[in-house]
Formats: C-alpha cells, sequence, structure tokens
C-alpha cells in the first residue's frame, strides 16, 4: 500500500485562480458574514426578520465548509493506492457519481454525474477515492471544462498511467433559471486519453457503458 502525496498530485493538475491570502477557516467565514450582511441590506432585506437574521453566518459556514471546501489542499483526500497484485488488465468504469459543484461565474449550483474508467497499470485504486477525487475537485467554484480535465489530470498521476477516461454530464443553475432560461438542456465534458483515446475498442465499450445524455438521472 502506498500513501498517496497530495502536493505531487496536484502539481500535475491544472490550478483553480487562486490567490493566497493567509486567512484562517474562521477569518474567512467573518469576513463572509460581514460582506453578506452588506449584500443582503444593499438588497433592501430587512437583518432584523428571523427568517432572515442569521443567513449571513448560514452562508458563510455554508461557503467555507461545505461548497468550497475544495480549495483547501489540505483536504484533498488521503487516498492509498495498492499493487495490480491479480494482474487485471481489464477496465474498471464507475458511472453516475454524484458532482455537486457551483458555476464561478454566477455562483449557482451545477448538478451533476461523472463517469470514470482506467485501465490499472501496476496501481489500483479503492473505487470510493474515485468519487472523493470527483467531490474534492467539485468543491470549488468551477466550470464543468476545468472540472473534468482536474479530475482525469489527478487519476493520471494517482494512478500512474495515462488509460484513463472521464465524462462529465451537468445542469448548470445559471442556464436554467437566469439568463437562457433553458430548463431542458445539459452539458457533456470528456477527457480521454491512452487506450481511450487511441483505441476504437476501448473508447466504444466505456461510451457505450455510461449513459447516453437523455438518461442521465440528476
Ligand atoms: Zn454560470
Amino acid at each position: 500500500m502506498t500513501m498517496i502525496d497530495p502536493k505531487a498530485v496536484l502539481k500535475k493538475v491544472t490550478p483553480t485562480p487562486v490567490v493566497e491570502n493567509k486567512l484562517t477557516n474562521d477569518e474567512k467565514k467573518k469576513k463572509i458574514e460581514s460582506l453578506f450582511t452588506e449584500i443582503m441590506q444593499t438588497l433592501g432585506l430587512d437583518l432584523t426578520d428571523d427568517s432572515l437574521r442569521e443567513t449571513p453566518h448560514r452562508v458563510s459556514k455554508m461557503f467555507v465548509d461545505e461548497v468550497f471546501w475544495g480549495l483547501q489542499e489540505e483536504n484533498f483526500p488521503k487516498i492509498t493506492i495498492v499493487e495490480n497484485k491479480f494482474d487485471y488488465d481489464h477496465a474498471v468504469v464507475e458511472i453516475n457519481i454524484v458532482t455537486n459543484s457551483h458555476c464561478e461565474h454566477h455562483f449557482v449550483p451545477i448538478i451533476g454525474k461523472t463517469h470514470i474508467a482506467y485501465v490499472p497499470n501496476r496501481k489500483v485504486i479503492g473505487l470510493s477515492k474515485l468519487n472523493r477525487i470527483v467531490d474534492y475537485f467539485a468543491k470549488r467554484p468551477q466550470i464543468q471544462e476545468r472540472l473534468t480535465l482536474q479530475i482525469h489530470q489527478a487519476l493520471c498521476a494517482i494512478l500512474e498511467t495515462q488509460d484513463v477516461a472521464v465524462v462529465t454530464d451537468a445542469m448548470h443553475s445559471c442556464v436554467k433559471t437566469r439568463g437562457i432560461k433553458d430548463v431542458t438542456s445539459m452539458t457533456r465534458t470528456s477527457k480521454l486519453s491512452g487506450v481511450f483515446k487511441e483505441d476504437t475498442s476501448h473508447r466504444m465499450e466505456f461510451m457505450n457503458s455510461i449513459p447516453r445524455g437523455h438518461e442521465v438521472v440528476y
């Protein structure tokens, strides 16, 4: 069993644009709470109303602890990989991994599913770790294209192979509820490399084992 070093993995992953501000999580929450109070007051909301009073506090906790915890490198999932002793040499496919994120352009939810395949080289990863890796990158302000790339690059680094395929299907609240107000469209992004890119039968087998766009249940 080998413990994965998050720093080494994240070095190989397209970065999310961040600037280190040295604030602790408590300081971030205090600041967001006060700034969100101002936003609500600016909108003309009555912060003495008992339904609204705690909203700035709730939003600050939600941002730091619940929906954007993937901005902190130290929250990268703890991952151990094991040697592929049994010489398993076919694709491992996991579909319909919950992928709930927030769009970085509007800060509203992206609700999706990710489908992953890899062919083990020398390393095998616990299946639930695939879910944890998806969730870690989803818990950042995102665009779907970058999210798919980050998951793919992290898996290639961890599994020491290019034989990795990642497809993300998602509904964007910013498309559904504002702007174009398209309630039915969904977006698919994918990154395929190694055998999934070069070999038609591997690619077809993967694409045939994931849901068709209209079959995805969010
Ligand atoms: Zn958006």
